[in-house]
């Protein structure tokens, strides 16, 4: 049985850059169990280690979880595992799927070998990962729907959406994501700052048409049940990793949107990753009028410097189905079910307010 609960976000964020380092904790039959879940840039790492020798006074880590390859997710984790001693690292090795998937690249003298190494060049923290764990001899596993990690059910990606649709698509994401963002930004210079249009309660306008790159999209999602709470792992994922999750999980009998009471907002709050439709399914619907007293909450990591983390829209998207927001910007924050043991020195958090103006 599974006593309690304790979900730290260390804050993560080299300047306008946002990242994730999750430390998790859970005591199951009088034993506490850690797991860490992403691990910001490689300079995160070493708060990672104080975290868990500090706070959860072992050097031990159960569980050690990369939710996807890019750098602001598994850069700090080498620290974590050369430093800590980690019982199973559960990472994607997308490289090693090249002889299977090679056929989907219009360049045909592209070898296997050639193909694993641009994908171990590209992710280069989630392979030097990779190494270290083989070295020290850490079990490693793949994460793919139905795998459990502890009391965490992995929800998505499914393993044959993994390697047939989303590792072929990782060449040309690099490209994507950084136009997406080099743009945004631009934009935002040449407005001095972003606008503003009206939000209204009842009214949201998260439109389907959004997208994010595949390598966010093979996120690992994770769920637990622990008596009537239901926590929400979701990494970078976007819209269609969200809602395979929401759908796995029903055909298993479990209803995301009256079971989630804690959820990790994807990507930092970013606006490519949730829409109406897709909450609607993981999360449930809004709420016809504001509630007196939330009791779910939802965490986002986003650096304090950055301007577009979380937006707005997304924070009201979440208050308006019932959550208390909390970010981190720059600050630790922690969600302790009851029963979690005490800590010194912790206050209250902040929660997001409804805005009655989102970006436009
Ligand atoms: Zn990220």
């Amino acid at each position: 049985m599974v006593e309690s609960i304790e979900i730290d976000f260390l804050p993560v964020g080299e300047g306008e850059h946002s990242g994730d380092a999750i430390a998790i904790r859970w005591r199951e039959d009088g034993q506490f169990k850690v797991m860490i879940y992403d691990g910001g840039t490689q300079a995160y790492g070493a708060q990672l280690v104080k975290h868990v020798q500090e706070h959860f006074q072992t050097s031990y880590v159960d569980y050690v979880v990369n939710s996807h390859p890019d750098n602001d997710h598994a850069g700090g984790l080498l620290h974590v595992l050369t430093t800590l001693t980690v019982g199973e690292l559960w990472m994607h090795r997308p490289w090693e799927y090249s002889d299977l998937i090679r056929d989907y690249f219009h360049d045909r003298r592209m070898t296997d070998e050639s193909l694993a190494k641009r994908l171990k060049q590209k992710m280069s923290a989630a392979y030097a990962l990779e190494q270290a764990a083989l070295e020290r001899g850490v079990t490693i596993r793949e994460p793919f729907s139905g795998d459990q990690i502890g009391i965490f059910t992995v929800l998505s990606p499914g393993r044959y959406r993994y390697v047939h649709n989303l590792i072929p698509a990782f060449q040309k994401s690099p490209e994507l994501k950084e136009n997406q963002s080099t743009a945004a930004a631009a934009l935002d210079a040449v407005k001095g700052v972003a606008s503003y249009v009206a939000a209204r309660w009842g009214f949201e306008y998260l439109p389907e048409s959004v997208k994010t790159s595949a390598e966010n999209e093979s996120s690992v999602i994770l769920f637990a049940s622990i008596g009537k709470n239901g926590y929400l792992l979701t990494g970078d994922a976007g819209i269609e990793s969200l809602r395979a999750a929401a759908t796995f999980a029903s055909e298993r009998g479990i209803d995301l949107p009256t079971r989630v009471t804690f959820a990790q907002i994807p990507h930092h709050g970013g606006r490519h990753n949730v829409s109406t439709e897709t909450l609607n399914m993981l999360v449930g619907n809004p709420l016809e009028a504001r509630p007196e007293d939330p009791v779910r909450r939802a965490f986002v990591s986003a650096a304090a410097l950055a301007p577009r983390h979380p937006k707005k829209a997304v924070t009201n998207a979440f208050v308006s189905r019932g959550f208390k927001v909390v970010k981190t910007k720059g600050k630790h924050i922690v969600h302790r079910s009851p029963g979690a043991p005490e800590r010194e020195g912790w206050g209250p958090a902040t929660y997001e307010p409804f805005y009655e103006e989102v970006e436009e």
